[in-house]
């Protein structure tokens, strides 16, 4: 994909520091790190949004990520904990359109947040709990 920041990391014609490289994904250090270690796994082939990606690949992205967090965990980067990440749209967050899943270290007392809304902690009723859960099983 002509003006993708992460097809042309992948195709050299960026600067990266590359972590990890297979048929399906390849992993390498953000550049704006939430700490030290952040890492992103992204497809090899250009996919904008999770409902272009192959499953398989997507599958392997998971494998990837868990493998880059016992790394971080077991001595690259020891962190008391590890967050994995996935911004699918704008609304979401997300700032690079070629799909890619964030592997990051934690600290206890780091300054990471994830901002609630206002609404966050009015529980839904279990009825439109029930109603909503029937309604993405007629979904999938
Ligand atoms: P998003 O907000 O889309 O979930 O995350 C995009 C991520 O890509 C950000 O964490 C940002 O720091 C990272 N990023 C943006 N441009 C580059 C780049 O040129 N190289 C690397 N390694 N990371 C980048
Ligand atoms: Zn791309």
């Amino acid at each position: 994909m002509e003006n993708c920041i992460f097809c042309k990391i992948l195709a050299n014609q960026l600067p990266s520091s590359n972590v990890y490289k297979d048929d399906l994904c390849t992993a390498f250090l953000d550049i704006r790190p939430v700490n030290a270690g952040h890492l992103l796994v992204i497809p090899n082939q250009h996919s904008s949004f999770l409902s272009g990606l192959d499953p398989d690949t997507g599958a392997q992205m998971f494998r990837v990520a868990q493998r880059l967090g016992a790394a971080l965990r077991t001595g690259a980067v020891p962190c008391d904990g590890v967050n994995l990440f996935l911004a699918d749209g704008e609304a979401a967050g997300q700032e690079v359109f070629h799909v890619h899943l964030h592997v990051f270290p934690r600290f206890a007392g780091d300054s990471f947040r994830l901002h609630l809304g206002a609404k966050y902690g009015e529980p839904p009723s279990k009825a439109d709990l029930d109603a909503l859960a029937e309604k993405l099983r007629a979904a999938l």
